[in-house]
């Protein structure tokens, strides 16, 4: 099972302004140091070690799980246009199973669908699948009217939209898929992807800071085992009292859930768009020292995501 990241921001799209790279840029210039300029090799070697090269990113929530033929992503939202032009280049986009799973249907959520190359190949099969019985109209309604040049009727591949139970595993090819509901409006459900003894769960976009207590030991059961845990963690904990009802969450109900839970990595998902490259570095090192303190003995690890980060796992069975 290979994860990668294509999208990690929330609600919007945030590309980096002038002032942001500018920022990076004198910063990455005055801790420079003459020998880490002194050749190609060096300066890539300072690139890779300083905070100052890089970003978390500003496409909304895209994410690939990459199996043996079959390729699943998690929510079409802007990140979704450079996962298709991967995909095209690399041949997937025509040979492998393609399988979407929609937590839900905000715009931020879907509005890389239209712009995904396969839709536009003539008999490709494309699976859409989600906790609702209506994603088609969904789906459609972005591609009709004035909305976009593209009208769903017209598109040339066969895209066939099936409801996921909540109450037992689906097996799509190897993998097993179960959903979560989730606290949000509009419905949305979480998942957790299974095959060859690897897992992810993908738990965005949900408010479960609201009424914690009663969700731990479900959201605790539904990640258990997993090696990579994608959370919606949007906000810092004072933020979050300024967005109550907003449909999201801070990490640090996710560190109480999982204190004593066996995962493998809590990855913080779903930034503030507010929220610069620093602010969210500043959070995930708050919440690491709040886990240092209230779960010490957890042995997995926290992190918040970026456009491009991978994980390579194994099969193990
Ligand atoms: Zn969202
Ligand atoms: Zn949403």
């Amino acid at each position: 099972m290979r994860i990668r990241l294509w999208g990690t921001r929330g609600s919007l799209a945030t590309p980096m302004s002038n002032t942001q790279l500018r920022d990076k840029a004198r910063a990455l210039l005055s801790e420079a140091k003459p020998a880490d300029l002194a050749s190609p090799a060096a300066i890539d070697a300072y690139l890779d070690r300083t905070p100052h090269s890089w970003t978390y990113g500003g496409n909304t929530s895209c994410v690939e799980v990459a199996l043996p033929g079959q390729t699943f992503i998690l929510d079409a939202g802007t990140g979704l246009r450079a996962l298709s032009a991967q995909l095209m280049a690399d041949g997937r986009g025509k040979s492998d199973e393609l399988h979407f799973l929609f937590t839900h249907f905000h715009w931020d959520h879907i509005c890389g669908f239209p712009f995904f190359g396969p839709i536009y190949l003539k008999d490709r099969d494309i699976h859409v699948w989600s906790g609702r019985s209506d994603s088609e109209s969904l789906l459609s309604s972005q591609m009709s009217g004035a909305h976009f040049p593209v009208k769903w009727p017209s598109l040339p591949s066969k895209i066939t939209c099936t409801q996921l139970a909540e109450q037992q595993a689906t097996a799509i090819g190897a993998a097993t898929i179960r959903i979560l509901p989730l606290i949000h409006p509009d419905q949305a459900y979480g998942y957790r992807i299974d095959f060859g003894g690897r897992s992810v769960c993908y738990l965005t976009d949900t408010e479960v800071s609201k009424s914690p207590h009663r969700l731990a030991e479900t959201y605790a059961e539904f990640v258990s085992g997993a090696d990579v845990v994608i959370v919606d963690a949007m906000y810092g904990f004072l933020d979050y009292h300024d967005h109550i009802n907003f449909g999201h969450s801070t990490i640090f109900n996710f560190i109480d859930f999982f204190r004593e839970t066996r995962i493998g990595e809590l990855v913080i998902f779903h930034h503030d768009p507010l929220a610069s490259d620093a602010a969210v570095t500043r959070l995930r090192n708050d919440a690491n020292r709040y886990k240092e303190l209230v779960a010490p003995n957890a042995t997995w690890r926290l992190s918040a995501a970026f456009e491009g980060k991978v994980w390579d796992l194994e099969s193990v069975s």
